[in-house]
């Protein structure tokens, strides 16, 4: 599949990190990791700091499908308003999703402590696209508030104050964040290659069978990796192995604009989104820059994807000067990806029947990295105890709503 544009952020910014060989022998672990994005990563840390032996395997480049491109803001909610998410899953189960991508941003910033990766904590504030919705974004601080979470609500003349948007009402959350994936994802495997992990890239695996106890990868490689258990953290890639019955694919757009000498204007560096669906999202990055995201289609088609992304380009910059017209800026790329939606909103994690000796980390919707870290947490339980507290609520076999 053709996850992005050729000329993703994060790769221009960092350019090749670190260099791992392709797979020239047969190996034998415990865990194979396929996929080495951010998920695989994360989940390799998590399993070498258990003491597991694993084999990392992906067909690109390192961190170069869907990870190179993401515009990485970190927010504890997901794709569905928490008022909205309890009434598909229930309120207890739906405030717990909130509490994990919660504890995700912290977990994260701890492992930013040990790898620089342009992590930052930001507030995040979500602007109420029409006033129609403004009650709706009061209701639903109403609740998180009742469920212990730090957020407020800012009516008009607050908000035209504190942040200069002329918008209806807005929901000021005080935990989220932002970081570079790319540099996340390698500074883990290169961390985790000294605890004895290998990781090998340009590797594609090409069929997956499971006997007995054992599970046997074949590679474009001519060679096998022989593992008790498989984890596909393959991305929007996963559905060549994994289940499909649950997920939607579509395109996304962001552009990056040069440095800005003075962005003191935007109070807290807080990340901005909107109520509207396909939503615009918005960030800065360590040196000035604002990365702004939006414009989602249907589909993952290349062609259509790429073809619109200069139409889509000056959309997102248009949309940039309107939110903030006392900045200055010039545009410096655009790029474009694609990702997926479940029903629910919510990644799959964990076994799924019909794959024995297999297990699923697809953080799919708007929150692919903090659903990745919560993957790590959840497989760790699963492969090191048997079992996971939150695993049910992931589980590739619920039974998702319809949307
Ligand atoms: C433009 C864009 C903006 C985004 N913005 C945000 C955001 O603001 N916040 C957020 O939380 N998320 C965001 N996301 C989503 C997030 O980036 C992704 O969920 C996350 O990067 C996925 O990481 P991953 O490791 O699961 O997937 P990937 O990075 O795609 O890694 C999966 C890897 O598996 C490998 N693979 C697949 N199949 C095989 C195979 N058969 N054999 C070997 N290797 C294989 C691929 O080569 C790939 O490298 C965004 C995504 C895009 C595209």
């Amino acid at each position: 599949m053709n996850l992005r544009t050729t000329q993703p952020w994060w790769l221009l910014r960092n350019g090749l990190l670190h260099d791992y060989p392709p797979l020239e022998h047969d190996i034998d672990c415990d865990v194979a990791v396929v996929g080495g994005g951010l998920t695989g990563a994360l989940i390799a840390d998590r399993l070498s700091r258990a003491g597991m032996s694993l084999t990392v395997i992906d067909s690109r480049s390192i961190g170069e499908g869907s990870t190179a491109a993401s515009t990485a803001l970190l927010q504890y909610e997901v794709d569905q308003p928490l008022r909205q998410l309890s009434k598909s899953i229930g309120l207890e189960a739906a405030v717990r999703v909130y509490r994990l991508g919660s504890a995700a941003i912290d977990a994260l910033e701890v492992l930013s402590r040990e790898i620089a990766c342009r992590f930052a904590r930001r507030p995040s504030l979500q602007l109420a696209s029409r006033p129609t919705h403004s009650p709706r974004l009061q209701h639903e601080c109403g609740l998180r508030q009742q469920h212990g979470f730090a957020c407020h609500y800012l009516g008009r003349h607050e908000l035209v104050q504190r942040y200069g948007f002329d918008h209806a009402g807005a929901l000021f959350t005080e935990v989220a964040g932002e970081l570079d994936p790319y540099r996340l994802t390698h500074g883990l495997l290169r961390r985790a290659l000294g605890r004895g992990v290998r990781v090998f890239d340009r590797t594609l695996v090409t069929s997956y069978r499971s006997q007995g106890d054992t599970v046997t990868l074949s590679t474009d490689r001519s060679h096998d990796v022989r593992a008790k258990r498989v984890i596909f953290a393959t991305g929007y890639e996963a559905l060549e192995f994994g289940p499909r019955r649950l997920t939607t694919l579509k395109s996304t757009f962001a552009i990056v604009t040069d440095p800005i000498p003075d962005l003191s204007r935007w109070p807290d560096r807080c990340l901005i989104w909107e109520t509207s669906l396909p939503y615009l999202y918005l960030r800065t990055t360590d040196d000035q820059r604002i990365i702004v995201g939006g414009g989602d289609i249907d589909g993952a088609d290349p062609l259509v994807r790429d073809r619109l992304l200069p139409r889509k380009a000056n959309w997102l910059e248009s949309r940039l000067r309107r939110l903030l017209p006392w900045l200055t800026f010039d545009i410096a790329f655009a790029w474009a990806g694609a990702f997926a939606e479940t029903a629910d909103s919510l990644p799959m994690i964990g076994p799924a029947r019909g794959f024995p000796n297999a297990h699923f980390a697809l953080g799919y919707g708007g929150n692919g990295v903090t659903f990745a870290a919560i993957a790590a947490d959840v497989l760790c339980g699963l492969m090191t105890d048997g079992d996971h507290i939150d695993a049910a609520l992931f589980s590739p076999d619920r039974v998702a709503p319809r949307k």
